[in-house]
């Protein structure tokens, strides 16, 4: 299907692109477009102009930072991630899991950003963001503030980058020694995620996301210990969706399975 009339502007700082997001409520930021452009074909939704950041190279940059650290740009793409020293060095399963995000294609024009700001519930990344404590900077005219990784996601397609706002980077914390790990059931090799879990293990304790079990990733902090997690997962408030692709019970069970692999990989890491 074809896209409908849209505006379209390519601002060339922050500050403009900010701008033009708050001089205008039916305005949204483009990034990779692997996702409001499906959206747009689709009706889904029908933003009055795109504010393209493709010339906002400070949103591609990767770094480290002073504490060891990592900074992810918003506009980072998931094959800049892939290749990328400071994060092998520093969070290696960001890498990790943008190289099973579906195909090159996606993976060249797909962003960091625009995979969490969608915050569809089946997308690989919030998970990953959830359990290792990333925090996100969002700019908007009145300043720049900082959202811890709980307090990011807030339903479908929801986030708290706002009108007029925009996502800039995301800063992990120094490992500090602690383990990553990451399991999912897809559909096919390549495809979305059915369930996701993501953990992170550090002395002992992990802090699991669960992702495609409820609007948002869903946090727990357990025991690293398989029994306790599966446990744990059996007892949590989580609402999976019934599909062609399973049914909520066999999700809840997936749940549990997921979530004690992600566990064992992020200890096999610490
Ligand atoms: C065939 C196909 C298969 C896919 N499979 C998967 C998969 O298995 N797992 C997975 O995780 N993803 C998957 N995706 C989605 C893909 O990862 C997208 O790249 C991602 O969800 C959105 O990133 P984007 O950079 O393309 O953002 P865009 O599509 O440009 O933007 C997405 C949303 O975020 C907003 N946004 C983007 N950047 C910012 C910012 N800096 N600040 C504020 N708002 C912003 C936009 O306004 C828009 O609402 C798939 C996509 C396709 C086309």
């Amino acid at each position: 299907m074809l896209l409908s009339e849209v505006g379209y502007a390519r601002p060339a700082s922050v500050d403009e692109a900010v701008r033009l997001l708050a001089g205008n409520d039916g305005a949204r930021p483009l990034a990779g477009g692997q996702t409001i452009v499906n959206v747009m074909k689709a009706r889904a939704a029908s933003p009055d102009v795109l504010v393209d950041l493709a010339d906002l190279d400070d949103l591609r940059s990767i770094a480290r930072t002073g504490d060891g650290g990592l900074e992810l740009g918003a506009m980072a793409t998931y094959s800049q991630v892939i290749t990328s020293a400071d994060v092998k060095d520093a969070r290696p399963i960001i890498a990790d899991v943008a190289a099973q995000i579906a195909d090159v294609q996606v993976r060249n024009r797909g962003t960091v950003g625009g995979n969490i700001c969608s915050n569809d519930p089946t997308n690989h990344l919030p998970p990953v963001m959830v359990a290792a404590g990333a925090t996100k900077t969002i700019v908007g005219s009145d300043g720049e503030r900082e959202v811890s990784a709980d307090e990011f996601f807030l339903g479908v397609y929801m986030t708290a980058v706002g009108p007029g706002e925009l996502l800039t980077k995301i800063t992990l914390p120094p490992t500090g020694g602690a383990g990553d790990g990451f399991a999912a059931i897809t559909i096919g090799a390549d495809g979305t995620c059915i369930v996701n879990a993501a953990a992170t293990v550090s002395g002992g304790e992990a802090r699991v996301a669960l992702g495609c079990v409820s609007a948002t990733p869903v946090l727990l902090t357990v025991a690293a210990e398989d029994e306790a997690v599966r446990e744990a997962v059996g007892g949590a408030a989580i609402d999976p969706p019934s599909d062609v692709h399973g049914s909520a019970e066999y999700r809840r069970h997936l749940a549990a399975v997921v979530a004690a692999r992600a566990v064992a990989d992020a200890k096999e890491g610490s």
